[in-house]
């Protein structure tokens, strides 16, 4: 595995292995890798002979009062991840590369960021789509690799491939969980014991919904009341949304089908978390 830090050589880099005829699979990350990062680049080892991974904590996803400067970072630790998992080049560029003056245009989706994440992160989805459009450029990979954790990033991203033509491949990999259901997140480094036992609130009320449309319950709203009464029974956990949506515009569902998505969004303490579960789909 190469560690690159500079544009211009992970460039050099990506087109010696298309020389050698290599697809080039790309996996995105914010770095402090865990099992739900390494999935991703077994889906990139998959589709694509040469893997690249991005490790940037990119400054512009995060809001004044966010966790940007605190967010965990272990680069000597995920790069023997990285390569252990078979990645080939390793992406680390400083703030100072992806961004050599202060950007002054942005990539914005029209409605999407003013709901869920978007309305609780005022400008996070723009950061996204920004630095995901700009890395796109870098490694103009064939095929990109996101998790579904973070589902409605995934939807954005995957109507910016659509809409501004990005010759890519969009896969998206399903959420990985520890034995008791939590989903793997870099920020559940932040909770403690007691902390940890109400972040499994999240996925209890996703699966407590899950179970309730398995049974025959259809009613977005239902479904919905079903998610917050189970959230309800968490004191210390604070609801910022649990939402039943469908999956592309991501609006309530008024009948839910097996393709609808509970979404749900909490803090627990500083801490907050996100998860989300297709209805119809068994874990
Ligand atoms: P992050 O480093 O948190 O920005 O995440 C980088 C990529 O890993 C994103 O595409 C996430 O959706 C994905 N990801 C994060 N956590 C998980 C997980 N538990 N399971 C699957 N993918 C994940």
């Amino acid at each position: 595995m190469r560690q690159i830090d500079t544009i211009a050589g992970l460039r050099a880099a990506i087109a010696t292995a298309r020389a050698r005829g290599e697809r080039i699979g790309f996996v995105p990350t914010m770095g402090f890798l865990h099992e739900g990062h390494l999935r991703l680049v077994d889906e990139a080892k998959r589709a694509a002979g040469c893997v690249v991974m991005s490790l940037f904590v990119n400054p512009t996803q995060f809001g004044p009062n966010e966790d940007f400067s605190r967010y965990p970072r272990d680069v000597s630790g995920d790069a023997a991840k990285a390569e252990g998992r078979g990645v080939d080049l390793l992406f680390l560029p400083p703030v100072s590369e992806m961004y050599p003056t202060p950007p002054s245009l942005h990539v914005m989706a029209d409605d999407l960021p003013t709901r869920w994440e978007g309305e609780v992160r005022p400008g996070h989805f723009s950061g996204v789509l920004t630095v995901v459009a700009k890395l796109f450029n870098i490694v103009a990979p064939d095929v990109a690799v996101f998790g579904r954790k973070d589902f409605q990033q995934a939807t954005l991203i995957r109507r910016m491939v659509r809409e501004l033509n990005f010759p890519i491949e969009m896969v998206v990999a399903p959420t990985v969980r520890e034995n008791d259901g939590l989903a793997l997140s870099s920020r559940n480094t932040y909770l403690d014991a007691g902390a940890r036992a109400n972040g499994l609130a999240l996925v209890k009320s996703l699966r407590t919904v899950t179970a309730a449309f398995a049974k025959g319950e259809r009613l977005g709203s239902r479904l919905g009341n079903i998610g917050r009464e189970t959230l309800a029974t968490y004191p210390d956990v604070r609801v910022d949304y649990f939402a039943v949506v469908d999956p592309t515009a991501m609006k309530p569902v008024d009948t839910a089908s097996a393709d609808s998505v509970a979404i749900v969004a909490a803090r627990v303490g500083p801490t907050r978390l996100i998860d989300n579960m297709i209805l119809g789909e068994a874990e």
